[in-house]
């Protein structure tokens, strides 16, 4: 589906987003990805949604990307006699192995490894970081903690330890579980929760095996100091700002984005800005104007993709969340400064004839009138580093496979367009003229750049740019043969 801007827009699906008429909705208003949070909804509910999202693209011919998120191994405490208890400041509070109910001086953690890694001085935050405890003693199967911020305490309640590097499996029994689900449902991309280190990413790369591209959400500090390593394991990257602001100082979490969202685009793989985009949304058909500000901020970093969560999830204003997205998305890259900004920060060492082949397309479409670089590709990679040079004309992503083209919706500008099997370059052109054509970005007198590997299904070989008319009888005489 033709969209007016280039960043993607993320919509998360929940209770308020599971009918068809609904997805398709949001999928109309802007969405180009959806997402199926693994930490809500049992497996025939994401079985459904899965359905209909592949509906909705079957019948509006438009690929769209599936990102399943899993839950990773998020901590929670046990269950308490009353339900809940109020934790008072400088009082004492312990954690154990003790599978008993809990009560105002202690509750369960039932995780071992915690107790093993952890030392005195270190902080542990519940529920979201709003009760911070400081760990005074510990052994192996108890810490003895003061209350540093108090508040309520309830069954089942989440908790950081953003100290510590935890000798926690990347991928607890259930994320394997819902991991080979949703492997053998389909889905385009697979997002990591907490990961703290590379081998967690090859993990789960492995258990995938190449079924789904791997998205790792940064929301630990050891990823944050990992990142470089993270980064070149992954497909794909998520600036988690919900659970990333509670184990660092909220004040950490905008300089963390920009370096997040800079070095994604170096290394020419999508990122999304995610969380709170536009949170009052969940309640009021209005965003408030720092929300505004907080999403126009992203795009001008150069984020791939903004994101909703529970605002298209289980808000009372899913659609109109995202076509205030669509809207802001539209005015910034309207903004000379957005130009000026992403211009300035283009980066200038190429070292492969693909960066020079996309940076060439870059600079002749710029500097004379075509209206659109096509880009053929098999593993996404050309439209990818085309994506990074975020030219001013619509990228034109072209490839045979579904999987690519899916993929390809989270990425900054690419339109991905299916082709059947090609073995001439002369029928590529055409094909690539007629996408052009028919998604309304040229007419029959416009010219297009043609960007790709020959000969065909060979990965990693872009070797050829062309300039070449949108009139078919025009390509076959201008053929150079
Ligand atoms: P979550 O991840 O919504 O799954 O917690 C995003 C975040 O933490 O920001
Ligand atoms: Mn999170």
């Amino acid at each position: 589906m033709r969209r007016h801007r280039n960043v993607k827009i993320v919509a998360t699906l929940g209770p308020a987003s599971s009918d068809y008429d609904t997805i398709r909705a949001l999928h109309e208003a802007g969405a180009d990805v959806f997402r199926l949070n693994m930490s809500h909804g049992i497996h025939d509910e994401i079985r459904e949604k899965h359905r209909i999202i592949r509906q909705i693209e079957k019948d509006l011919d438009s690929p769209i990307a599936i990102l399943a998120d899993l839950q990773g191994p998020k901590l929670r405490v046990g269950v308490f006699a009353n339900g809940e208890e109020e934790l008072e400041p400088g009082a004492s509070f312990r954690l154990d192995l003790d599978k008993t109910e809990g009560d105002a001086t202690r509750v369960n953690l039932p995780h071992p490894e915690i107790f093993a890694a952890l030392e005195p001085g270190a902080s542990l935050l519940v529920n979201d970081g709003k009760i911070r405890l400081k760990v005074t003693e510990c052994g192996p199967d108890f810490a003895d903690c003061d209350v540093v911020i108090g508040g309520t305490i309830s069954n089942r309640k989440g908790v950081n330890v953003p100290d510590v590097l935890l000798p926690l499996a990347a991928l607890s029994e259930k994320d394997r579980e819902d991991l080979e689900f949703v492997c053998q449902l389909g889905v385009d991309w697979l997002a990591l929760s907490f990961v703290q280190r590379a081998e967690d990413v090859e993990e789960a790369r492995a258990l995938c095996a190449g079924r789904a591209a791997i998205l790792s959400k940064i929301e630990k500090p050891s990823a944050v100091t990992g990142f470089n390593a993270i980064l070149a394991a992954s497909d794909g990257i998520m600036v988690a700002r919900g659970d990333l602001g509670v184990e660092l100082p909220v004040q950490n979490v905008p300089p963390i984005q920009k370096r997040l969202v800079r070095q994604c685009r170096a290394a020419a793989k999508p990122v999304i800005v995610a969380t709170q985009m536009l949170e009052s949304m969940i309640e009021s058909p209005m965003p408030t104007r720092a929300e505004v500000s907080d999403v126009a901020t992203a795009i001008y970093e150069g984020a791939d993709a903004i994101m909703l969560s529970a605002e298209s999830a289980a808000g009372d204003y899913p659609v109109e969340a995202v076509t205030t997205m669509d809207n802001v998305a539209r005015e910034v890259e309207n903004d000379p400064t957005y130009r000026e900004v992403i211009e300035a920060s283009r980066r200038a060492s190429r070292t492969t004839v693909a960066d020079g082949i996309v940076a060439a397309a870059r600079e002749i479409a710029e500097t004379t009138d075509i209206k659109a670089i096509c880009c053929f590709t098999q593993s996404g990679t050309t439209a990818l580093l085309t994506a990074r040079e975020r030219p001013r004309v619509p990228i034109i992503g072209l490839t045979n496979l579904r999987g690519t083209a899916r993929r390809l919706a989270l990425s900054w500008g690419v339109n991905p367009v299916m082709t059947g099997e090609l073995d001439r370059f002369k029928m590529a052109v055409i094909n690539a003229a007629r996408a052009a054509r028919m998604q309304g970005y040229a007419d029959a007198l416009d010219q297009i750049v043609v960007t790709a590997g020959v000969p065909f299904n060979v990965p990693g070989t872009t070797n050829i740019l062309r300039v070449a008319p949108c009139q078919e009888s025009l390509i076959y005489s201008t053929d150079p043969g």
